[in-house]
């Protein structure tokens, strides 16, 4: 069966649950294409139609460009549709992520400051500026007052990500009056200006029930890992509805390149996007800095993939249905 139906139990925030009661209000899910905003995605639908709440779901993907694996937005798509969700793809109106580098390294030099080009821990604006600002924008652009915006941090992921707390008011959008407020006050204290809260709905799953959420298990994945690196992709991918890159043994999905990622991911990120590779290498040559601080594109081992990232998009969604 393709969703399980057992009922949730109440995990959600007295506050969210009075605001999803409201047909007046919107339920925003934010997805990357990876495996927790997929969990996320078929969680809250089932939460929403078991809870019988009135609010109206959108999901919202923000498009980084070159710097995504590819058909990651053709993968969210099909996700999307096979729940029911309208979907809207933002970008940032200035370029994607690789263009954003470019641009920070073409100002920091016009500047005379040396400083790396590209984010780092501290310097996060790889994600303020490519996700939270593109999806502020569109979610300013809808009449609702009243928005809870879940995404699909995990506790388990960083210790930093640990200690997060699972409802915020989201700040940057929320009327001033509330927006320093805890979310509980803030929504006593509604008169009808935007109160936008985050919602982290499953910061709280392990691993496991991540992947059974998605629609899988840890050792399906291990399965089709094993037969696609057996050559027997076909195998591999019937039925599989999370992203490729998981049966090619990443443990996240995040840019193709990631400033947090380990030399593995980035091995195999940089084999299947050579374009996205040859990019931030260049940056890097003309730059004097590395993509990580403590790591040079240039010591990535790459490898001559047997399948394009193009194909293996297309055959995922292909055989997605199994
Ligand atoms: S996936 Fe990594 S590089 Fe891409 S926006 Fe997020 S933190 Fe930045």
């Amino acid at each position: 069966m393709f969703f399980h139906t057992e009922l949730i139990f109440d995990e959600t925030p007295p506050v969210i649950d009075a605001i999803l009661k409201r047909p007046d209000a919107l339920l925003v899910i934010n997805l990357s294409g990876g495996k927790d905003s997929y969990a996320m995605l078929r969680y809250m639908v089932r939460l929403h139609a078991q809870r019988g709440y009135q609010a109206q779901i959108v999901a919202v993907h923000a498009n980084l460009g070159l710097a995504e694996w590819e058909g990651t937005e053709a993968i969210i798509h099909a996700q999307c549709s096979d729940v029911g969700v309208p979907l809207t793809v933002v970008r940032r109106s200035r370029g994607g992520l690789v263009k954003r580098f470019w641009q920070r390294w073409q100002t920091l030099r016009a500047e005379g400051r040396d400083v790396p080009p590209f984010s780092d821990s501290k310097n996060r604006f790889c994600t303020s500026d490519t996700k939270v600002q593109p999806i502020d924008k569109f979610i300013r652009s809808l009449p609702c007052r009243l928005v809870v915006n879940c995404m699909g941090l995990r506790a388990e992921e960083s210790p930093k990500r640990a200690k997060k707390g699972r409802c915020a008011v989201r700040s940057s959008i929320t009327t001033k009056a509330l927006k320093k407020l805890l979310p509980e006050e803030a929504w006593e204290q509604w008169e009808g200006g935007r109160l936008a809260i985050d919602w982290l709905p499953i910061h709280h799953f392990p691993l496991e029930r991540v992947w059974q959420e998605a629609g899988s298990s840890k050792k399906d994945l291990e399965r089709r890992q094993r037969l696609f690196h057996k050559g027997k992709i076909t195998e591999a991918f019937l039925g599989w509805r999370n992203h490729y890159a998981y049966v090619l043994g990443n443990k996240r999905l995040s840019c193709a390149l990631c400033v947090f990622a380990g030399a593995k991911e980035l091995a195999r990120g940089a084999s299947y996007h050579p374009l996205l590779y040859a990019n931030y290498r260049k940056l890097e040559e003309i730059s004097g800095y590395q993509f990580k601080q403590d790591l040079s594109l240039k010591s990535i081992p790459l490898f001559t993939p047997t399948i394009s990232a193009q194909t293996l998009a297309c055959l995922l969604l292909e055989l997605r249905v199994g």
